[in-house]
């Protein structure tokens, strides 16, 4: 449970940290609440040989409103996201999930921008990101650019970030006006994480549904989204829903491991997307 031997670097600023990776090599990594990285140098599995703490870097924290999408800084913590007023007021399914995740102890430590690289298919805010179509700013040596959410996630824990770029931002479009969420996390303890999760934003439209998007935690290597259902949902009656959730499983591949076997989690899948359809129609 002791880390192999690292060199321990704390970047000023974003510019310093992309510095700092261009100056040592693949083997470097980014520190920044370090809730998924130490456990798993402790284990060995990730033997970085220079560790540099962004953590420090100011301006990275911020969530505001900006060109009609809301911004959050890299650093925000889970903490952050769950007690933003602007959160809660224009996108509640991002601060609600983040409520969510582990202990108060994990959301006070644990960053969005972790989350995110981290890449792990069980993670909440993976797939809220998903189904909100959030989109990456990220800063390398060529500079900075855009990546959507939708292609960031490669494989399990493998995101299209380049080991030495930084993640700086997280933009998120201001979901309509009017529309519905709701996230469901089956776990068994309060602080688990999920065995299988369903993220839903439904914009209404006469009557019935325009709209849905729903994204799928622990379903598969990557956080994914139930295009079957979106697609059945599209200008359907309300009436489409509890038929639409029995496709949620459709094209996922998720794990068996000590919580759940594959079939359990297919089910929940189904049974998580037509509550969380349900609970957020009623939010309409
Ligand atoms: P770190 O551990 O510091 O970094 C993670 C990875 O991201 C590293 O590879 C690092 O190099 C890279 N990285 C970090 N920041 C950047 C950046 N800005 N740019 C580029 N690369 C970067 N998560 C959930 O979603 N749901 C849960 O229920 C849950 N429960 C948890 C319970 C426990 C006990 C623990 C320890 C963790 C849990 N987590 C859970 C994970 C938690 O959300 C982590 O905080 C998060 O996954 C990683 O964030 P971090 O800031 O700690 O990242």
């Amino acid at each position: 449970m002791i880390p192999a031997a690292f060199e321990y670097r704390r970047a000023g600023s974003v510019e310093d940290a992309v510095a700092i990776l261009a100056e040592a090599g693949d083997d470097a990594k980014l520190l920044a609440g370090g809730h998924s990285l130490l456990p798993l140098m402790k284990l060995r599995l990730a033997r970085p040989s220079v560790l540099v703490d962004i953590g420090r870097i100011d301006g990275l924290r911020a969530i505001e409103e900006r060109g009609g999408r809301l911004a959050i800084g890299a650093l925000a913590r889970h903490h952050d996201l769950a007690t933003s007023a602007l959160l809660r007021d224009r996108c509640p399914l991002l601060a609600h999930a983040a409520g969510l995740v582990g202990d108060p102890q994990v959301r006070h430590r644990g960053t969005l921008g972790g989350s995110v690289v981290h890449a792990d298919p069980a993670s909440d805010l993976c797939a809220v990101l998903r189904c909100l179509d959030a989109e990456l700013v990220v800063r390398g040596p060529g500079g900075e650019r855009r990546l959507p959410v939708a292609d960031a996630f490669r494989g399990f824990l493998e995101t299209a970030l380049d080991p030495g770029e930084v993640l700086v931002e997280v933009l998120v479009p201001m979901p309509a006006a009017g529309h519905g969420w709701s996230y469901q996390k089956f776990t068994r303890r309060a602080l688990d994480w999920a065995i299988v999760g369903v993220a839903a934003v439904v914009e209404p439209a006469d009557g019935g549904i325009g709209r849905a998007a729903v994204g799928l935690v622990s379903m598969g290597p990557t956080p994914l989204r139930a295009a079957a259902v979106e697609d059945a949902l599209r200008g359907a009656p309300r009436s489409a829903v509890p038929a639409a959730a029995e496709l949620a499983a459709d094209g996922t591949e998720p794990s068996a491991d000590i919580h759940a076997e594959q079939d359990f989690r297919r089910h929940l899948s189904r049974v998580l997307t037509r509550r969380a359809l349900e609970q957020a129609l009623s939010r309409c």
